[in-house]
């Protein structure tokens, strides 16, 4: 069995196709329509493959940007191996300016290796595996904080015990490279439904990255994601000619365990009291939670449970039990 997705791209051809990948879907109001994703391979010869996607949530938008921009600048001749970009892997959700799609409600980081005949965007993910990631030599997702979040620009990497070393290694020099001030070292390959978890556990050298955030883009977000995936192509071998610029020197960090986590303990109205970047002591005062309906109650602080950097936090006021206050990292060495 195989998805049902086609697309007027051959993945074998060499030269230089900008394309769809169309999703067969049938709504209430189109019998036999498609839903398009736009898609482009740009072969020469033998050479790595290297996948670079964006909008796996559809308002993260700095990497979408920059894919555009390759598709539209880099010629056949500028290739050694296969450049495969997919500028809105998650289209309805672009389309739509959601970080989840609004046809089946799926979040496409969570869904794969995906499914040939389940929802749209199951069935999306599978067709990638299948005819793309499943030939891939590298495999560079750009993300960004979305309308949810504020995060400061960095790498994730996977890194777990019971991966190849060789892997590790490699994929440590991708960070290195690719060269903003903090990468991430993440441990889910028991989890493999992100996309970069996927490629992680079937020992593809992948990055992750996370560039912009609050769901906009500024000239500076996408000045950094254009310098850091340049970066990250020119070292792969598939684009040897790339001009680039000199990367920073990242600082190692992950997000260790639950502690690093503050969520609402009940629905309220949060005021922050830090900023990103703030260097974290436990026991800190993260905030205080209102309760605007009850009036006469005290607002009630909520705390940090551990020390570290502040990385990532939610953007709106009102939130609900268990949303998401704040994200710690802590540094580790260099692996
Ligand atoms: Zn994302």
């Amino acid at each position: 069995m195989s998805t049902t997705v086609f697309s007027n791209i051959d993945w074998q051809r060499n030269g230089k196709q900008i394309g769809t990948l169309h999703l067969p879907h049938s709504p209430d109001d189109d019998a036999w329509g498609v839903i398009p994703y736009p898609a482009a391979s740009i072969k020469n010869g033998d050479g790595p493959v290297v996948v670079v996607s964006g909008a796996v949530h559809g308002d993260e938008y700095e990497g979408p940007v920059v894919i555009a921009e390759l598709i539209r600048q880099i010629k056949t001749e500028d290739v050694c191996g296969q450049l495969v970009l997919l500028p809105s892997f998650n289209a309805p959700a672009m389309r739509a300016g959601r970080r989840t799609s609004p046809i089946d409600h799926l979040n496409l980081n969570r869904v794969f290796p995906g499914d040939d005949f389940g929802a749209p965007t199951q069935q999306i993910a599978r067709y990638v595996v299948e005819h793309i990631l499943s030939r891939a030599d590298f495999y560079l997702d750009l993300h960004a904080g979305g309308r949810t979040l504020f995060i400061q620009p960095s790498a994730h990497v996977v890194m777990a015990d019971a991966m190849d070393p060789a892997l590790i290694k490699t994929n440590a020099r991708l960070a290195e490279v690719f060269g903003v001030a903090i990468t991430v070292q993440t441990s889910n390959m028991g989890d493999y439904r992100t996309s970069a978890g996927y490629t992680s556990m079937k020992g593809i050298p992948t990055l992750a990255a996370e560039m912009g955030m609050g769901g906009w883009m500024s000239g500076a977000s996408v000045q950094a994601t254009r310098d850091a995936t340049r970066r990250f192509l020119k070292h792969t071998g598939v684009l040897p000619q790339l001009d680039t610029v000199a990367p920073q020197k990242t600082r190692w960090t992950r997000i260790h365990g639950g502690a690093a986590y503050v969520f609402a303990p009940f629905d309220g109205y949060f005021e922050r009291r830090f900023e990103l970047g703030d260097t974290i002591a436990a026991g800190q005062l993260a905030g205080l939670m209102h309760q605007l309906a009850r009036p006469e109650l005290e607002p009630e602080p909520v705390f940090f449970q551990s020390a570290g950097s502040l990385y990532a936090h939610g953007l709106v006021g009102h939130v609900r039990a268990g949303q998401n206050l704040a994200v710690l990292t802590e540094d580790v060495p260099a692996p």
